[in-house]
């Protein structure tokens, strides 16, 4: 049983074969390749974390199975305390990365297959909780990252899985034999899957008895034969030249996402969690998107600290930290960020267990949360917008303020109060232009779902017809069949 530290989870990523192209070249310095080792260095904190003494009463956990210490990504919640301790611990991860650390969707992934398979087998008889449970002990056992893998490609969204015209726009099984199955399609958006060790594959949608096929779930390595990740475009690619344009050049922006294609991968059978159990479906992916709405007050509240944090700094180095109207803005903010984390903590606190014994959030609360993230996090960077001033678009390169030429100018005139040197203004007028430009902000919208997925399943939910019965009651009004 191993607690792997960050240089420990960095060094396990170079004894990868992963398979990975960015700008149409093969990539084979992934490790210390600049464009990925922000998002390396954020996901190395939740390692390191687990044994900072401040921070391991919520990073780490005691393995349910085996009693030991585990890093609390890989753990199963036991009760509403663990719930909340998660959200906790994302919050205060953020607080030090300003971005997503990339652990939480495997997390997620790791929770909802264990009480789904759980039930599967009570209600089929099939058996892929023992060999789930079997799988959560080799990733508590070796530490290792997991991306959680859920989103198709999904073609024209106006079809099923079955009815697309390319029949691998969902992720499928094309072969069975008496060793395992071959799937075939690709993932889409894969949070952190480069720098990850294995990707845990869940169906993306409810099915009908004519997907069958694509009812698949399973764990493979990320470097597994036909595995192959085509990274997307991030802000500290070759659209930023220098560090301080980067905004965080330590950590990155968003996650790292890439497009994983699955080009005939082989899963053995002791790796398959679920194949052809259509039923179970819609139930895996509402388990795994409740649990990953949860996350968004937490994560996205300790991003908010930071971004709140820059705008009160850049508020100080233009003079303007007295004014009422910045302060009534920040204030604002603050509002805005601790609602967000009102929401995850109330999630968390009114969890419930499932038959399997692990707590699940309240559903509800969670979409709501979620919902929430959607709008506030816009009216935060919106807010840091109008107190940063237009120079934050408006910027000369960090090449600029290095060139003898131009250089005086751009420390001249891009002063604002004199006490502060102007590269200190610069600095923080970059990270706020990244941390608040879009696609920090595309992942508030769309990560776990777009906001009309939160939607439905709050109408699912919110038990209109109890309100109805309410508001009858009271407005005398009698019950009537
Ligand atoms: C930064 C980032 C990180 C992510 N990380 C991960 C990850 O690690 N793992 C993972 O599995 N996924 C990940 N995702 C994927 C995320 O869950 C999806 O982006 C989200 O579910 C929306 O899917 P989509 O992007 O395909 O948009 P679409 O589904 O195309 O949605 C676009 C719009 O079309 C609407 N729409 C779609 N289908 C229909 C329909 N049938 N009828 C009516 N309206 C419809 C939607 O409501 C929305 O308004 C990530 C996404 C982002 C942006």
């Amino acid at each position: 049983m191993v607690m792997k530290t960050g240089s420990e989870y960095i060094e396990s990523l170079r004894r990868l074969k992963t398979k990975v192209y960015a700008f149409g070249e093969r990539v084979t310095d992934l490790v210390d390749n600049p464009l990925f080792r922000p998002h390396i260095n954020a996901a190395a904190v939740t390692y390191d974390m687990a044994h900072d003494p401040v921070a391991e009463d919520l990073v780490t956990a005691v393995s349910h199975l085996t009693g030991k210490r585990i890093n609390r990504f890989t753990h199963i919640h036991q009760s509403t305390e663990d719930l909340v301790k998660k959200v906790k611990m994302l919050r205060m991860i953020a607080r030090r990365t300003g971005t997503c650390f990339q652990r939480c969707v495997g997390f997620d992934a790791l929770n909802a297959l264990y009480s789904v398979t759980y039930e599967m087998d009570q209600n089929l008889g099939t058996n892929y909780h023992e060999r789930f449970k079997e799988y959560l002990l080799y990733v508590q056992d070796t530490d290792i990252m997991v991306a959680g893998s859920m989103t198709d490609p999904k073609g024209d969204r106006s079809l099923r899985p079955s009815q697309q015209v390319d029949p691998d726009l969902y992720v499928h099984v094309v072969e069975k034999n008496e060793k395992g199955i071959v799937i075939r399609g690709a993932k889409a958006h894969q949070t952190g899957i480069v720098n990850s060790h294995e990707m845990l594959i869940m169906p993306t949608t409810a099915m009908t008895a004519e997907d069958a096929q694509y009812a698949v779930a399973c764990a493979i390595p990320v470097d597994a034969p036909g595995v192959i990740h085509i990274f997307g475009r991030q802000t500290n690619d070759s659209r930023k030249n220098g560090q301080i344009d980067q905004g965080n050049a330590r950590y990155g922006i968003v996650g790292g996402e890439a497009l994983t294609v699955l080009e005939n991968v082989f899963v053995p059978w002791e790796r398959v969690f679920m194949c052809g159990e259509w039923q179970f479906a819609g139930t895996l992916v509402e388990r795994f998107a409740s649990y990953h709405r949860q996350n968004y007050g937490g994560c996205k509240g300790g991003v908010s600290d930071v971004i709140i944090g820059a705008t009160a700094l850049i508020a100080d180095y233009n003079g303007v930290a007295k004014a009422s109207h910045v302060r009534d803005k920040l204030t604002e903010m603050i509002h805005l960020t601790e609602t967000l984390y009102a929401g995850s903590i109330a999630c968390s606190a009114e969890g419930r267990p499932t038959p399997s014994g692990a707590y699940f959030v309240d559903p509800l609360l969670a979409n709501i949360t979620k919902l929430n993230v959607t709008r506030f996090i816009y009216e935060i960077c919106r807010l840091s917008h109008d107190i940063a001033g237009g120079f934050i678009a408006t910027l000369p390169s960090e090449q600029d303020l290095r060139c003898p030429e131009v250089g005086p100018y751009v420390e001249k005139y891009f002063r604002g109060v004199a006490s502060v040197p102007t590269e200190d203004r610069i600095r923080i007028a970059r990270l706020i232009e990244n941390m608040t430009g879009g696609t920090a902000l595309a992942e508030s919208m769309h990560g776990a779902g777009s906001p009309q997925a939160q939607r439905v399943m709050i109408m699912r939910q919110g038990n209109l017809e109890q309100k109805k019965k309410l508001a009858s009651i009271l407005a005398g009004i009698p019950e009537r069949d």
